[in-house]
């Protein structure tokens, strides 16, 4: 029997991890586009609010004005998306903790980038005020709202001797911040999820090591967000395309004699903050190279960086997975960034293909949670 797959359009919603990007540009206007793309195919979005920026600029108010503006416009954007029936959950980046404003949308961040390279009592302090606030607000429009599920900054939540714990004891039903198969060695982030125990169902973690299964029952679930290898093709097409585009776009700016780059301010600098060690310089993009269309990489199912032909790999994968399960219900959860889109029709394409799709039903996080109370999603133990 085909198993019903119940598929999550999740959305980390936030400016540049090192501060960067204006939040007019990266967050409101493309989550005000995707509702709409969501509304116009009947789907409800799952967005991943990061709290800790919002939580600095309110901190800092007083003292910039300009940052009030922000702040409140960020409270009515997300405000008008949960009252369309769009779900709003709890993402964190910690390198904001003791920012520093510079004018003119600046920010110095001075925090370490991971959770878990932060004290017990100060993870379950930061993962306590995040919680409150989104439930503050977002009562005051549905009074049994809850923050239910989480997704560390930067992937960052394994392992851990405490997060599992605060987590659950916090009262969030879920985990979504591992991704099978990804490794990042970077001087901010340092993570190794090659060696996930369950890459694709709902599992109970280990408490200390959410990347394997545990024995027993425990008192949180992770559900990995979704991954897949190979697309080697339709990489190497997309990226062929994307080059072709820049070249032009190139052309036409020196024939109208102007540089072209975005001002920093509005797109933001994401850098070379994502680069692993061993893969900068002209042997690392050899490595790279190999890697992505040789060897075939492992993606994160985040449709804002695959292309229409891309997605539908990534849902073929899903499928045979799902039918592999044995399970009849299965949630999967996808990633998403509105900073990183920049073209919205193939996004709509997909979400049109799957609204129609008589295997799939779309859900929010909300949802799953309450799934996963009542018995209709199913963990696995070891
Ligand atoms: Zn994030």
């Amino acid at each position: 029997m085909q198993p019903v797959i119940y598929l999550a359009f999740v959305d980390d919603w936030e400016v540049r991890g090192n501060g960067t990007g204006d939040p007019r540009v990266l967050q409101f206007e493309p989550m005000r586009k995707l509702v709409k793309i969501f509304n116009r195919h009947g789907i409800r979005g799952s967005f991943n609010a990061e709290v800790m920026q919002q939580l600095t600029y309110r901190d800092q108010q007083e003292r910039f004005p300009e940052l009030k503006v922000i702040a409140d416009e960020w409270e009515q954007v997300v405000m008008r998306s949960f009252r369309q029936g769009h779900d709003i959950q709890l993402h964190l980046h910690p390198q904001w903790l003791g920012a520093s404003y510079q004018g003119r949308g600046n920010w110095k961040l001075g925090g370490d980038w991971s959770i878990l390279n932060y004290p017990p009592q100060q993870i379950r302090a930061i993962l306590l005020t995040g919680k409150q606030y989104l439930e503050t607000l977002l009562r005051r429009i549905d009074p049994a709202y809850a923050c239910v599920s989480f997704r560390a900054g930067s992937w960052c939540a394994a392992p851990s001797d405490s997060l599992m714990y605060i987590l659950s004891e916090l009262g969030f039903i879920f985990d979504m911040s591992i991704v099978a198969g990804i490794r990042n060695d970077t001087p901010q982030v340092k993570l190794d999820y090659t060696q996930c125990e369950e890459p694709f169902v709902p599992y109970y973690p280990n408490m200390t090591d959410a990347r394997r299964v545990s024995r027993s029952i425990e008192p949180i679930v992770c559900i990995p967000t979704n991954s897949f290898s190979g697309a080697r093709l339709a990489l190497l097409r997309r990226d062929f395309g994307k080059t072709c585009l820049a070249l032009q776009r190139r052309a036409r700016n020196l024939r109208n004699g102007n540089a072209g780059a975005p001002p920093a301010s509005s797109r933001g600098r994401s850098g070379d903050e994502w680069t692993n060690k061993g893969e900068s310089g002209a042997l690392g993009l050899l490595k790279r190279v190999i890697k992505r269309y040789v060897l075939g990489q492992v993606h994160i199912a985040d449709v804002s960086r695959l292309n229409y032909a891309m997605m539908r790999q990534m849902m073929a994968h899903i499928r045979r997975q799902a039918a592999r399960s044995g399970l009849p219900n299965v949630p999967v959860i996808l990633e998403n960034h509105t900073k990183d889109i920049h073209d919205f029709s193939d996004i709509e394409r997909f979400v049109a293909e799957v609204a129609l799709s008589p295997d799939v039903k779309t859900v929010t996080l909300t949802e799953i949670a309450n799934g996963l109370r009542s018995g209709i999603f199913k963990a696995r133990a070891a």
